[in-house]
């Protein structure tokens, strides 16, 4: 559990110094290194995911709007057969790969690219519709070829190195097309490629700047968010701590108060509290010293702890005396958990100044029912101690419920 939270620790810490190194260098480049970079596209995932679905749908419906004013309004008279083609066979190819690659499931690698090919096929398309058509063809048909491939550029936010592809591909198949037509000569050609170029690089450079933009917004958030989470672990540490006595490493009496409150709060009466008393403790003190008496200490919490529930609470109570909270237990079976501690502390065996040693322990036992405050069942289980002691030690005592009627479980 430390440990992981050691290495989660160390994470943050990575993570904030690369995310603070890319905030002050940061340059034109549009990737971080490794450790962050994943994390970037493991945090923007969903919302990625959810641009890319909103992206590709108001994309296509735009492009068919577009297509359908740039002809109705430029070509007065267009080629309604082949605008269908290129309208209605791009968006329907696109929807189909909006719902087959914009997915969950799918990577978000593939995703990326999947957006790409839709953006291609729209643009490509209307420069193959132009290069379909018989020759002669109209100067003003390869001029129009241009817009869908500007239109996807500015409103379809391509990542920069995919909008660099998008670009290339375009003008590529665009000067493709012009070399491989006769009516074209190369002046209008190398005018139709420079216009393409002209068009199409502003919004090429917008998406680098976009795209570095809310990179660097990103590492704002994660660096706000590192910080909240570095403060919860912290927070976390020193809750721990207020609830851990420093020498024995087991609960200490604030936590113990508050279990006890929580479980005389609840509706069900079982439970029970055992109070542990080291006998003759301040003789082991005057023997070996307080250093051995802390290390007893020690061992007595240990060995009390491994033989308890993961769900008991052992608290240390005060000086040599520990306290342990049983929930959902009734008082027989308290009774039997006592002795096992008992016997367990009993067979202990540590050394100290090179002699192995032992002690004894008392244990007063009261049970929850029908105790209504905390105090109650504190004062019932010290009364039991108590008797305890009183009995000659190294011994169990139930608490009884009317005063002064022991019932003495065994030595
Ligand atoms: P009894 O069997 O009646 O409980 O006798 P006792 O000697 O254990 O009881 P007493 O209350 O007289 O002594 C308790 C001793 O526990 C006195 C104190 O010095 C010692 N003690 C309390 N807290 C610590 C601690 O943190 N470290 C050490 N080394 N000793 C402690
Ligand atoms: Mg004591
Ligand atoms: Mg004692």
């Amino acid at each position: 559990m430390e440990h992981s939270a050691a290495i989660h620790e160390d994470q943050i810490a990575r993570l904030d110094i690369l995310a603070e190194s890319e905030l002050r260098h940061s340059g034109f480049r549009l990737a971080f290194p490794q450790a962050l970079e994943t994390r970037y596209w493991r945090d923007i995932a969903a919302e990625r995911l959810q641009e890319l679905r909103f992206i590709g749908l108001c994309g296509v419906t735009g492009y068919f709007i577009f297509g359908i004013l740039l002809n109705l309004i430029v070509i007065l008279n267009p080629d309604w057969k082949s605008v269908a083609i290129q309208l209605v066979g791009s968006s329907l190819t696109v929807f189909a790969i909006i719902q087959l690659g914009l997915r969950e499931k799918v990577a978000t690698a593939t995703r990326e690219i999947a957006l790409l090919a839709c953006c291609l096929i729209c643009s490509l398309a209307a420069i193959l519709v132009v290069a379909a058509k018989p020759t002669p063809a109209n100067l003003r048909d390869f001029l129009l070829a241009i817009p869908p491939a500007s239109f996807v550029l500015i409103f379809v936010r391509l990542r920069f190195h995919q909008a660099v592809a998008f670009f290339l591909a375009n003008l590529s198949v665009y000067a493709l097309v012009l070399l491989d037509r006769p009516e074209i000569n190369h002046s209008d050609a190398m005018f139709l490629i420079g216009f393409m170029t002209t068009l199409l690089s502003p919004a090429l450079i917008g998406s680098h700047a976009f795209e570095r933009a809310l990179r660097r917004l990103y590492l704002h958030r994660l660096l706000d968010r590192l910080r909240n989470e570095k403060l919860a672990a912290q927070n976390a540490a020193l809750t721990d701590l207020s609830y851990t006595d420093p020498l024995t490493s087991i609960a200490n009496r604030r936590r113990l108060d508050e279990a006890l409150a929580e479980l005389i709060a609840a509706p069900a009466s079982t439970g029970a509290l055992l109070l542990i008393d080291i006998d003759r403790f301040k003789a082991f003190n005057d023997r070996y010293g307080h250093l051995a008496g802390d290390a007893c200490l020690c061992h007595v919490a240990q060995c009390l702890s491994s033989h308890l529930r993961s769900f008991d609470l052992l608290a240390r109570f005060g000086g040599e005396e520990f306290a342990v909270l049983l929930p959902e237990t009734m008082l027989d079976e308290a009774a039997r958990t006592a002795q096992r501690l008992r016997e367990a502390v009993q067979n202990l065996r540590f050394e100290v100044q090179d002699q192995q040693v032992s002690v004894t322990i008392s244990i007063g036992i009261a049970a929850r029912e029908g105790l209504k405050t905390p105090e109650a069942l504190i004062g019932a289980a010290d009364t039991a101690l108590y008797a305890a002691k009183h009995a000659g030690r190294n011994r169990v005592q139930v608490a009884a419920t009317e005063p002064q009627a022991w019932k003495r479980m065994a030595v």
